[in-house]
Order: C-alpha cells, then structure tokens, then sequence
C-alpha cells in the first residue's frame, strides 16, 4: 500500500531510502536540518568494499549480506543516477593493496586473505615486496609484503549525494529544511514537530546517522549509536599517482578521479565535535608517509572532518521500532555507511511496502536493544 512517509536525516541512508520509497510509489519527504549531505555521507573516503579492512576487520563482516546488496545498488546507482540526472558519481574498480611492516602484521594479513577468497567475484592474494611495489611504484619499500584486492571500488560521496538528491526530486520527493524536535503518536497518524511547525505521517524513517541517541527521548527506547570523528585530506601531488586504495591499519590513501590524492584517517571520541584539527592532520601525514614516501612537493588542498555513527555492539540498526510498526530505524553503519547505505535505504523501502526484504536482516533490529 503507497503511504505517506517522512525521512528524518539527509544523509546516504535517508536520501536511499527516499529514493527507493519513490520509486515504490510512495510520497516522501525527506527533513534535514543542515545541508544535504553536509557530514559523514559527503566527506567520506567513498571505498566500497564489503570484505572489510585489512588491518582492521578480522573476521567477516556481520552485515555481509547487505554490503554484496550495496556493491550491486551502486553499479546500478552509477548508470541510473547519471541517466536522470547527468551527475557522475565517479564509481569505478579499482584495487586495493594493504601494506604490512611488520611480522605480526602480515600472519594477521594473510590469514584474512584466507577468508577474503571465499568471496565470489573478487581476486585477492598475499604478494611479495617486490610484487607489491610492481602494482604501484610510490609505496614504501619497508613493507613485508601486501594483501592485493580487486573487485573492490570506490566513489565520489558528496557526487552521490548530489545526484541521489536531484534524483529524489526528479522522482517527486520533497526535500525540506527543518530540525526534528519530538515524535508524536496518535492512533494511526504519527506526527513530528520541528521549529517550524508539525508534520503527520503513515511511516516515519528515521536515519539521523550519530544524532540517532536523540531518538531515545522520542520513542522511549535505547538507540546506542555514538558518534566517532573521521578526519581526511585531499593532496596535490603532482609526481605521484596512487592507482589503487592503498592501506595500512585503519588508514588509506588513493588518488581520485579529481586528480588529488584523498588520505585518511582518525577515529577520536571527542563526542560531537567535528572540527578539523592540526593534530588529525599530522597523524594522517605520518601515516600516509609510512605508506607512501617521498611526498615532498605535495601540498593540502583540503581537509575535512565528520562523524560516524558507531553502533554500541558494531552491528547496523534498521528496522521498525518494538512498539511502532510504523516508525523505523536505519543507522549504525560506523565505517561501512556508503557502502552499507543506499542498500539500507532499499530494505526500509521493501519493508514498508510490506514486501519481504530479500536479505535477513533479524539480527539487526532495534528490537534487540529492548531490555537496556
Ligand atoms: C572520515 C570518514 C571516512 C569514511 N569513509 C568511508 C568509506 O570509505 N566507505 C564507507 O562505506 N563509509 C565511509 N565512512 C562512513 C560513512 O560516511 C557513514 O557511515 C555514513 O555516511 C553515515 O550515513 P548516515 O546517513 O547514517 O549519516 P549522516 O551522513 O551523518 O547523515 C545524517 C543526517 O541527519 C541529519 N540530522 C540529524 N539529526 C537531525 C534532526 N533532528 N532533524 C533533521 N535532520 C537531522 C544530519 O544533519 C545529517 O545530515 C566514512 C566516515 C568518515 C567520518
């Protein structure tokens, strides 16, 4: 049945569920109290890969299912977004290569490479020194050796953005300013209130990424999300090209389509602060450094921080609330929400046109958050 359905938040997972619900019939408009795509869905580093980070995930990961439904949405996403709306999202394949220096880090590395085979339509495999520096010259000489991934790809989030949201409104999804104060339920009408006044709806979204906590005042139930800032630069580096992700425990480094070499990361729990900071800086530079040498005439054309919205037990949330079949919940994607996101987006709109959605998402519901 088509609903009425307001989306709480701008960001990736919204404005995919917005797009989605759309699609599906629905009328939708979408709240945002700042900018579309303002924090971590138009600053990210934009790689896509559902096997996880090396150096960083051990083991599979627990939302597997629904990051192969991502890889897919954005294949699909970098056509169909460009034919409504003439935007490039810059998607494309592209490899990964993740740097180990030291003995540990390597036996860590290549028993993930063990796992990593396991999943079709990806070639990964444990290289040498020498075979390494032959995929990309620039990288450190020091290292033991590297995890190569292809199969893995990247994209431009704030172009994604852009396009999903003229998309949205080309699909006729009203986009509107306004900060989310209070939910209401009255019988069958839910109703929101912002500064601006009152909104009612059949089915509420709510994908507010880090502010998600919030929604505890609102609907008396525990939302564990808590934000985790992520720094990033953008380089000139005119002498050298980074043709593929190259990785390091946690921190990355590739050059993009816009010809600068994007660097990352921190993860600092400062709480809401996300400021850019020297010290952010300094610790990607020395990183990327360890990485990628001899970067003496490069110089920062921008540098940017935003925060994830980290779920207490590292798992996604998404799903209806306990007490509400018609208020859902779409957050907690951490380091994985462009990936994870617009197939997020897909699931909200599956289920609340009461379709099964066509992965097990059980184990992801706010439900479990219950007895907290
Ligand atoms: C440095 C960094 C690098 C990253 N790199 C990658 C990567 O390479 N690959 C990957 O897959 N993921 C990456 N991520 C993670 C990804 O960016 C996030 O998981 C994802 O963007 C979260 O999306 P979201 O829509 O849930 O939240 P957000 O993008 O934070 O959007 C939530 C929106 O809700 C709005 N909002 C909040 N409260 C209200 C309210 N009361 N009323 C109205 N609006 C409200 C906010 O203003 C915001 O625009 C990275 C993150 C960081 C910080």
């Amino acid at each position: 049945m088509q609903s009425n359905v307001c989306v709480v938040g701008g960001g990736i997972v919204g404005l995919s569920s917005a797009y989605f619900l759309a699609k599906t019939g629905h009328s939708v408009t979408v709240i945002e109290r700042d900018s579309i795509g303002s924090h971590a869905s138009g600053f990210a580093y934009g790689s896509l890969s559902p096997l996880g980070e090396a150096g960083q995930a051990e083991d599979i990961l627990p939302e597997l299912e629904i990051a192969r439904m991502g890889m897919d949405i954005h294949t699909q996403f970098s056509r169909e977004l460009f034919e409504s709306t003439g935007i490039k999202t810059d998607h494309r394949f592209r490899p990964a290569l993740d740097l180990t220096f030291t003995a540990s880090e390597a036996t860590k590395a290549k028993k993930q490479v063990e796992w990593r085979t396991d999943e079709k339509g990806y070639r990964v495999e444990w290289l040498s020194s020498e075979e390494a520096l032959q995929v990309n010259p620039h990288i450190s000489k020091e290292i033991l050796g590297a995890v190569y991934t292809e199969g893995v790809a990247d994209v431009e989030p704030y172009k994604l953005l852009l396009a999903l949201t003229q998309a949205c409104e080309l699909l006729g999804v009203d986009i509107v300013h306004g900060d989310v104060s209070g939910v209401i339920r009255k019988g069958t009408t839910i109703t929101i209130t912002t500064q601006s006044g009152l909104r009612t709806c059949d089915n509420l979204v709510l994908a507010m990424g880090p502010w998600m906590g919030k929604t505890a005042e609102w609907l008396g139930i525990e939302v564990p999300i808590t934000p985790l800032k992520g720094q990033i630069v953008r380089l000139n580096a005119p002498n050298v090209t980074v043709n593929c992700s190259v990785g390091w425990q946690g921190n990355y480094a590739c050059t993009k389509p816009d010809g600068l070499l994007w660097a990352g990361t921190t993860e600092e729990n400062v709480g809401f602060n996300d400021i850019p900071t020297i010290n952010g800086r300094d610790q990607i530079l020395e990183a990327l450094n360890k990485m990628i040498p001899n970067l003496d005439d490069a110089t920062l054309v921008q540098h940017t921080a935003c925060l994830r919205p980290l779920p207490v037990d590292g798992k996604i949330i998404i799903g209806s609330v306990p007490n509400d079949q018609n208020i859902f919940l779409a957050t907690g994607t951490g380091r994985k929400g462009i990936l994870l996101g617009p197939a997020m987006g897909k699931i909200i709109s599956q289920l609340i046109s009461d379709q099964q959605p066509e992965v097990e998402i059980t184990s992801f519901s706010p439900a479990r958050f219950a007895s907290l």
